[in-house]
């Protein structure tokens, strides 16, 4: 039975209401009168449930589609401005001993190179993301107990915050690893970070256990209840994602829904973001032996959908798509996209000789870090470095708080520029400077307290002049 409030995984993901969903969605994805009436709750801003919402992603009448994805525009200008947050991932291990049939990083590949970095290595990697401009990262990897242990986790989390190289620093480290205990969620929190992110790859129970055979990760319902225990543990920012291309997508997108709402009618918040991943080629997977995969089509009304029915939510994009791709789902919703990520353990400090092979998948996006923060202003929009919320102890209902108040051009938007500027002044090239500067002359204007303004331009003249850094609201 479905129970949005249940913390049984199989209740707040139902299957029967799944297929329900997609049953009434397929009944009217030509009807325009629900249709419009589903657009204009939208228009309100306050999100779609998942019923409402896939109906709309089924839709097949042109003209409401278009209406979809200029809504999905306008919100995403409304809710997030012009700013987009960059972030890197960072390999840790690859040591894994789960059986998931699309990943690498499976126990039984034998000819991939494991690696699990040392402290040191984690320095050099660190220091090198520092010196492209990093701020942010998104720490990675595989599931090993004996390997990588959580106190393995948490002695990086701590090596990662400690290494202070020139003005680099990295101010706000989330977190990228398996299902595990409320007792580790509470040690994560500790240890300082942002994020919790767990991607439920699929929602399809039957699905989930074909793909994940072997390995702690086969517990649908432990995977699925992840986010409850993090919750409890007092992780209060959470990232949701699926793997598209695993199952099919519509039903993807109603699960994906069902677990926000969930997180929001149990806990009061939402999810912080929601990542939407795509199957890539890696090592010994070969993309074209699933048959799920979406088309680039799909994927930004996918976007465009999850954007409308969920406004306060963050959402990411990596490098697994390309320029074109991530340039088209930007406009529709997209609010954080990495960049010059490295999907290799120590690929940063060193990068992999032919022979070794530690990566967890092909990116396409293989730009450098100046690369896309001058392609990001090209395009109009603002790349941002913030990582004030969660030090200032924003996370959880009082970021959404934020969100609510209309503070986010007082707060937020001045942080983007100010972290903007130490970007250009430490890392950039003369050409993206250049860009970079007359894009915060303009932007500075968009403040609309005098008082921050005035605040803001002698923060970043301070930036400019070298004697100071680090401010944030
Ligand atoms: N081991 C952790 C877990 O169980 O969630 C950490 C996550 S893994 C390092 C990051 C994510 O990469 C996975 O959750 C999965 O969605 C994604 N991934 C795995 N194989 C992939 C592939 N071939 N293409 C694209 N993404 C993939």
């Amino acid at each position: 039975m479905y129970d949005v409030k249940s913390k049984k995984a199989e209740e707040f993901i139902d299957h029967e209401e799944i297929l329900d969903t997609l049953s009434y969605a397929d009944a009217n994805k030509n009807n325009e009168e629900v249709i419009n009436a589903i657009i204009e709750k939208a228009k309100k801003r306050k999100g779609l449930n998942h019923r409402e919402a896939s109906v709309l992603l089924a839709c097949e009448l042109e003209e409401k589609n278009q209406e979809i994805y200029k809504l999905a525009e306008q919100i995403k200008l409304d809710f997030y401005g012009n700013r987009i947050v960059m972030f890197a991932p960072l390999y840790l291990s690859n040591y894994c001993v789960n059986g998931c049939t699309y990943c690498p990083y499976h126990l039984k590949n034998k000819h991939i190179t494991r690696k699990k970095l040392t402290q040191e290595e984690i320095k050099n990697e660190v220091i090198a993301l520092q010196d492209m401009g990093h701020k942010r990262l998104a720490l990675e990897a595989g599931e090993d107990p004996m390997h990588n242990p959580m106190e393995y986790i948490l002695e990086c989390i701590q090596t990662i915050y400690s290494i202070k190289h020139k003005n680099g620093a990295i101010r706000r480290v989330n977190v990228n690893i398996a299902a595990t205990t409320v007792e580790n969620y509470r040690k994560l929190k500790e240890a300082g970070i942002g994020t919790y992110i767990l991607f439920q790859e699929t929602y399809h129970k039957e699905s989930y256990l074909t793909l994940h055979p072997t390995g702690p990760k086969h517990d649908y319902c432990y995977h699925t209840e992840a986010m409850d225990r993090a919750m409890e543990g007092g992780i209060d920012d959470v990232g949701l994602g699926v793997l598209f291309g695993l199952d099919k997508y519509r039903y993807e997108f109603a699960g994906l829904l069902m677990h926000a709402e969930h997180l929001e009618a149990t806990y009061g918040v939402g999810p912080h973001t929601i990542s939407v991943p795509r199957l890539r080629n890696a090592d010994d997977i070969d993309i074209r032996t699933f048959t799920n995969g979406i088309s680039d089509e799909i994927f930004a009304k996918i976007v465009a959908c999850i954007r409308i029915s969920v406004p306060y939510t963050g959402m990411i994009v990596s490098t697994r798509e390309s320029k074109e791709c991530r340039e088209k789902v930007l406009r529709l919703g997209i609010s954080q996209v990495s960049g010059a990520s490295k999907t290799s353990v120590g690929g940063y400090a060193h990068p992999e000789e032919e022979e070794e092979n530690s990566e967890q998948f092909d990116v396409s996006d293989k730009r450098t870090l100046d690369e896309v923060v001058k392609w990001l202003m090209e395009l109009g929009y603002l790349p941002s470095f913030c990582t004030a919320c969660y030090r200032e102890g924003r996370t959880g209902d009082r970021f959404m708080e934020l969100c609510k108040s209309q503070q986010i051009q007082n707060c937020c938007h001045p942080n983007a520029l100010m972290t903007l500027k130490e970007f250009l002044v430490d890392y950039a090239s003369n050409s993206t400077k250049k860009i970079g500067d007359q894009m915060i002359e303009k932007e500075l204007a968009k403040i609309p307290s005098e008082k921050v303004r005035q605040i803001v331009l002698e923060h970043i003249e301070a930036i400019e002049n070298g004697t100071g850094n680090d401010f944030r609201f």
